[in-house]
């Protein structure tokens, strides 16, 4: 066993090669002059989101405005990167085109049409997110809220719960290729989809739907578009404050309980309700860190062994939602191969991105970051083999249901369309990585179904 930050890995283990990569994202914020202070298990911490990386990751995605130097102490608002920008803009009077000016009235009628299938597997959240222009976080969960009668329920300020949601879709990162905030959108799609499964739907209260939303819009906020080993080689800061150990997943939650508290949208519940609402999401965001995926499914396998899950104790119901928000985190290729090939596209571009900085700055190539070397096939049928099909398995073993069958269907078919494509381009003499040539198991039947 090796050791690398917190992270320790078996070199001649796959599943911990994907974990490794997929799982450990670290978090990225170099300009936002927050300082949030949010409580921990361990009491009150506070993240500073003001300070100064080693490496400015302005400079990778330069356009001219960010050439602006800041001082933390001349921004009074407390903003996000990103909200600091679209700030910086409009105090130098660049304009930003007002988004809701550009949609039609049909644009917002094919919109709202979409919504009414929200909980068709197929939904197509890139087709959503054009028809509103970008909104597809906001109108999604706004439509969620409703509809799940949450805004009744929890008598919610519907102002303040767009201007939440809007600060929660402002804080991802739009120039990431994958970790932008239509993943997010997808995966609270995601999310509904579960919730609306029988043996969750008898059992969960309005309080357990709300936590789930919250969790699934914001649980990779304000991702910088790279993994934790890299903020680890790179000594950035987050990496420091959260000792190498789920320093993404960290970063996104206490982000989250700073946009919640900056809302106010919770101020009219008790504040030991809201402590309490804020370690509930922090447990879920927690439960998407991939290098914990084998502790989260051994321990799934052992209720399901048993036959011991009880809806109706909370304790097991919050851990289905750990699942529930896992399986979404990473359902990708349980989608259509239309939808799931543009999503294999953006995160191995974001990979690659990462892997060009690696080199540009000779910081050692990310394992699945090499464009020369690692092929988009390759990286997904490794994806699906260790990490996807356990945990959609599993899945299936406790809800059993049509949408569990439709999914590992894609799963399936799309893998074998995966090996077709890794097959012609070995064929055509195009490299293939052999470290996962091995990988090639004929679990599923599948002829190649190339599109
Ligand atoms: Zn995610």
């Amino acid at each position: 066993m090796q050791r690398r930050g917190a992270i320790s890995y078996d070199s001649s283990d796959q599943t911990a090669l994907y974990i490794r990569m997929l799982g450990s994202c670290v978090i990225f914020k170099q300009l936002s002059a927050r300082d949030v202070r949010v409580r921990s298990r361990a009491g009150f911490e506070t993240e500073r989101r003001g300070s100064h990386p080693y490496i400015d990751f302005r400079i990778f995605h330069s356009n001219s405005e960010i050439e602006v130097s800041v001082s933390a102490r001349n921004v009074r608002r407390l903003l996000s990167f990103q909200r600091y920008l679209r700030s910086s803009r409009f105090f130098r009077g660049i304009t930003v085109p007002n988004s809701s000016n550009i949609l039609d009235d049909d644009y917002n009628g094919q919109a709202k049409c979409m919504l009414e299938k929200v909980g068709n597997w197929n939904f197509d959240i890139f087709l959503f997110d054009r028809l509103t222009n970008g909104n597809s976080l906001v109108s999604l969960t706004f439509h969620l809220f409703n509809l799940h009668g949450l805004i009744e329920h929890f008598q919610l300020d519907t102002m303040k719960l767009r201007r939440f949601l809007v600060m929660v879709q402002e804080d991802y990162h739009s120039q990431n290729p994958y970790h932008n905030a239509v993943h997010a959108a997808d995966v609270t799609q995601a999310m509904h989809c579960y919730l609306k499964e029988p043996k969750l739907s008898e059992s969960l209260t309005p309080w357990d739907v709300l936590l789930s939303l919250i969790a699934a819009a914001t649980h990779d906020l304000d991702h910088p578009g790279v993994n934790q080993p890299f903020l680890i080689k790179t000594n950035h800061y987050l990496a420091t404050l959260y000792k190498n150990t789920s320093v993404l997943e960290n970063h996104h939650w206490r982000s989250a309980v700073g946009l919640l508290r900056e809302s106010g949208l919770f101020a009219h519940m008790s504040l030991e309700n809201r402590q309490l609402m804020e370690s509930q999401i922090g447990d879920l965001i927690l439960a998407t860190d991939i290098s914990q995926q084998n502790e989260y499914l051994s321990m799934f396998r052992s209720h399901l062994d048993r036959g011991d899950l009880c809806l109706e104790n909370a304790n097991h119901r919050h851990f289905i939602l750990q699942m529930a928000l896992k399986c979404a985190d990473i359902c990708n290729p349980c989608r259509t191969w239309e939808l799931s090939k543009q999503w294999s596209e953006k995160v191995t571009e974001e990979f690659f991105h990462q892997g060009d900085i690696e080199k540009k700055y000779h910081l050692g190539v990310s394992p699945l970051c090499d464009r020369q070397t690692e092929t988009i096939a390759n990286i997904q049928i490794g994806f699906m083999t260790y990490l996807v099909e356990p945990l959609f398995g599993e899945w299936a073993r406790f809800s059993n249901t049509r949408l569990s069958q439709t999914m590992l269907g894609h799963l399936g078919l799309n893998k074998a369309s995966w090996k077709g494509v890794q097959r012609e381009q070995s064929g055509s003499g195009d490299d293939v990585d052999p470290t996962f040539e091995e990988m090639d198991s004929d679990i599923l039947p599948q002829e190649p179904r190339l599109s």
